[in-house]
């Protein structure tokens, strides 16, 4: 078995469900199962500022694939929910990136693991944050607590919809 973090974004059209469908998505995957998700937050966008807010959160999977063929799954899902590739960094519809995966170190072509920016990324981090605090990185030795008093912007970042552990796929319908 394999312990994956992924990040997911939306900021394009109806962002709650693409984030829904594509956490559905991805449960039913061969052997792969969604265990634990953060709450739902809203976030300015970075970059590329001309464009609507985010919505960003963070899942812990546990899958049996391989991290390419996971790569391959997460574009294929992006695609069917009507992902276009234009501008980098750029509005779309869903971003599926893989954060950790195992402590595994991987530096291919296609993939990168851990993501290469997500240690400068409030959008990331504080959903990781939330979802395993004492969570080890295998690309530093600082502590997440450290990173986060000491390196994450915390500005432009807020809770939209709070996990409150109930009906985690309904994305916590009260
Ligand atoms: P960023 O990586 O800065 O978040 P992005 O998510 O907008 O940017 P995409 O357009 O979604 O970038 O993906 C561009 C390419 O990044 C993909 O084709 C994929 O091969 C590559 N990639 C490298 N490492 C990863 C990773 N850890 N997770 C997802 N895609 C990755
Ligand atoms: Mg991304
Ligand atoms: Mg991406």
């Amino acid at each position: 078995m394999n312990y994956v973090y992924l990040a997911l974004g939306s900021n394009i059209g109806k962002r709650d469900a693409y984030l829904r469908r594509a956490l559905q998505t991805i449960d039913q995957l061969h052997e792969t199962k969604v265990k634990r998700v953060s709450s739902i937050y809203e976030t300015e966008p970075i970059g590329y500022t001309d464009q609507d807010a985010f919505l960003n959160m963070v899942a812990y999977i546990e899958t049996t694939y391989s991290s390419s063929t996971l790569l391959e799954e997460l574009q294929r899902i992006e695609k069917q929910l009507d992902r276009k590739r234009n501008i980098h960094w750029g509005p779309r519809t869903l971003d599926l990136d893989i954060l950790l995966y195992n402590q595994e170190n991987i530096q291919t072509e296609e993939l990168k693991v851990p993501h290469p920016r997500m240690l400068e990324r409030g959008f990331v981090m504080i959903p990781l944050y939330e979802l395993q605090p004492d969570l080890q990185f295998p690309h530093t030795n600082e502590h997440f607590s450290t990173i986060m008093e000491e390196r994450i912007n915390h500005e432009g970042v807020y809770v939209w919809k709070r996990n409150n552990g109930a009906g985690e796929f309904g994305l916590f319908e009260n």
